[in-house]
């Protein structure tokens, strides 16, 4: 899409050079990695780089989605390097230089970007599309987490920002990045819309498999790490208690701990859920504490460069999601 090629490669080339280049070749490298595991961007050597919409993403769902919808059509990189957690990342200096080159920036909103505003306000690049991913999906409140996060000097929406945990709203996001895409290159609407018609179709299975199987089981509690799950419980008539708040990094206190073995025990619970990017240490604890076992339920905010190169998607890891949960509630 851009004219300016050439002049890119020599910039990032140059960039390479220096101190921060390598942490950002570095994702590149990732990127173009798991973009050939793709089986949907296997003819990308076919066209040229220059008819390619530039697409960035802010992280993991949404890097999935745009690949699903924009298959050999477009270029997609993801911020967020494999194997880091978004919620405290902002770009460097190098992936500000990407985005003045790019069409398209696919973002989640809701709060979870904390640095959109002032990132995107300062870009001198006109033609640079938005796309807030998560517009016209009805967004749950935050609760009394978004306190803390204000007190870090963090922009908050008062908002629970992981929609994508929902399959429905998952599905939503992938539609506002199609339209997206057909309004930034309408010659290929038809192959955008083909695309989006059967992700969709794949979406709907799993949210009704979901649906059919969780609805059979009596326990309908869960102990997870970071309190990432409203919306796939609101889908299915679940209830997460949460060790940590709507940040993935935080540390419960001993009374927030107590809290928690206590429930646990009330409430039968044999599963601690963790996720891979933060430390088990504390889920391991409380586990042990109750004769629990702990197992991974991922909130998909990040894979790691082995879950990319093994072909892990957004509806593998929610089938890892849904076994990991009817164990945990059988
Ligand atoms: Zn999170």
């Amino acid at each position: 899409m851009k004219k300016y090629l050439i002049a890119a490669v020599v910039i990032l080339l140059s960039l390479s050079l220096s101190a921060c280049g390598a942490k950002k070749e570095e994702s590149s490298a990732d990127n173009t990695e798991a973009v050939t595991e793709d089986k949907n961007t296997q003819n990308n050597t076919n066209e040229p780089a220059s008819e390619l919409l530039e697409v960035y993403t802010s992280f993991y769902p949404l890097y999935d989605f745009a690949l699903k919808v924009g298959g050999d059509k477009v270029n997609v990189v993801n911020l967020v390097p494999a194997g880091t957690e978004p919620h405290d990342w902002e770009p460097a200096t190098t992936d500000i230089l990407s985005l003045e080159k790019g069409d398209i920036l696919i973002y989640n909103g809701a709060g979870m970007e904390h640095w959109i505003e002032q990132v995107t306000s300062s870009l001198e690049n006109e033609s640079l599309i938005l796309v807030e991913a998560s517009n016209g999906i009805t967004l749950l409140e935050g609760g009394e987490e978004e306190e803390e996060e204000e007190e870090d000097g963090h922009e908050e929406s008062g908002y629970d920002p992981h929609v994508w945990l929902s399959i429905k709203n998952a599905k939503k996001e992938m539609e506002n990045i199609k339209e997206a895409f057909v309004k930034a290159d309408p010659d290929n609407a038809k192959y955008y819309e083909e695309n989006y018609i059967k992700y969709a179709a794949q979406f709907d299975e799993l949210d009704q498999k979901f649906s059919t199987e969780l609805s059979a089981l009596a326990n309908k509690d869960i102990v997870v790490a970071h309190k990432a799950f409203a919306y796939l419980c609101a889908d299915y008539g679940l209830n997460q208690v949460a060790i940590e708040g709507l940040s993935a990094d935080s540390e419960p206190d001993a009374k927030r701990m107590a809290e928690i073995i206590d429930f646990a025990k009330d409430n039968n619970i044999k599963t601690i859920f963790f996720e891979e990017l933060v430390s088990p240490k504390v889920a391991e604890t409380i586990a042990s504490e109750i004769g629990a076992v702990t197992d991974v339920l991922n909130p998909l905010e990040g894979l790691t460069q082995e879950q990319l190169n093994t072909g892990e998607d957004y509806l593998s890891i929610m089938e890892k999601n849904l076994e990991a949960l009817l164990n945990a509630l059988k």
